[in-house]
């Protein structure tokens, strides 16, 4: 089965509005040349109050080359959950695909197993897609249980879902060791422990599912890494950090995946 790459691009707490409008503009302006067809599946994620620039930048283009995502929601509806953004509410604002369980999120704001399960039921509830991200810490790889502990974040995190919800689901695993700090994970681990989930995946599935998943690799992600983590056989693209903040080194990324 072939599967469509993926290129999500994290821009974390950064951007005011203007620059998350020029940098979305910058973006496309680099993809212009590129065949729509041809190329991955473009997503970046602004934060919250910059989604609505991100968005009309994108819309003004028209050129549908790159999707929006949002880096967090909250699984209720709506109610009393001061400064929290609903599924609905994201998805109002044009975004198609939430990122959930970035370590930064387990790590600073309390992210559970649990929560990232609930908010993968609230956003395929609502039609859009989760980037459910999973990744060992360097003392649990040093220990040993890397395998241990990313099969139980996927297992816990997949709790619920149907065959076919798990199957446009995408998965990012990412080495809390390899994010920010310039360590890339070596292409074949990473291609192991990508292997290693979609087995997780099939046990818990079966092998229709398990091959239809989108599974990416996340952590220090460059221009010059790309092309030799998508020659990996179950590496299915990126999810980039730091070098997504260029457009220019986020566009090579994208074409580095074609
Ligand atoms: C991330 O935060 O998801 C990430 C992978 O960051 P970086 O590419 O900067 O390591």
């Amino acid at each position: 089965m072939s599967r469509r790459a993926v290129i999500a691009g994290n821009w974390k707490m950064h951007n005011l509005q203007k620059e998350a409008a020029e940098l979305t503009n910058g973006i496309m302006s680099e993809l212009k040349e590129e065949n729509k067809e041809a190329l991955p599946e473009v997503i970046i994620a602004p934060t919250f109050t910059s989604l609505y620039a991100a968005n009309k930048a994108l819309k003004d283009c028209g050129c549908g080359k790159v999707r929006l995502a949002a880096q967090n929601c909250y699984f209720e509806e709506k109610g009393a959950f001061t400064g929290e953004c609903s599924v609905q509410m994201l998805k109002d604002a044009g975004c198609e695909y939430i990122i959930i369980g970035h370590s930064e999120r387990r790590e600073y704001f309390g992210e559970t197993d649990e929560m990232v399960n609930k908010k993968a039921k609230a956003i395929l509830n609502e039609g859009l897609v989760p980037i459910i991200c999973c990744g060992e810490s360097l003392a649990q790889r040093e220990a040993g249980v890397t395998d241990y502990h990313i099969a139980s974040q996927i297992t816990k995190a997949l709790i619920g879902l149907t065959k076919e919800e798990v199957s446009k689901s995408i998965i990012a695993y990412e080495p809390i060791w390899a994010i920010g700090t310039g360590k890339t994970c070596d292409s074949a681990e990473a291609n192991r422990v990508i292997g290693m989930i979609r087995k997780v995946v099939k046990g818990l599935y079966d092998e229709t599912t398990g091959e239809a998943i989108r599974i990416l690799y996340g952590g220090s992600v460059k221009p010059n890494t790309i092309k030799e983590q998508m020659a990996q056989s179950d590496i299915d693209g990126a999810l980039v950090g730091g070098a997504s903040l260029t457009a220019d080194s986020f566009a090579q990324i994208v074409k580095g995946a074609m």
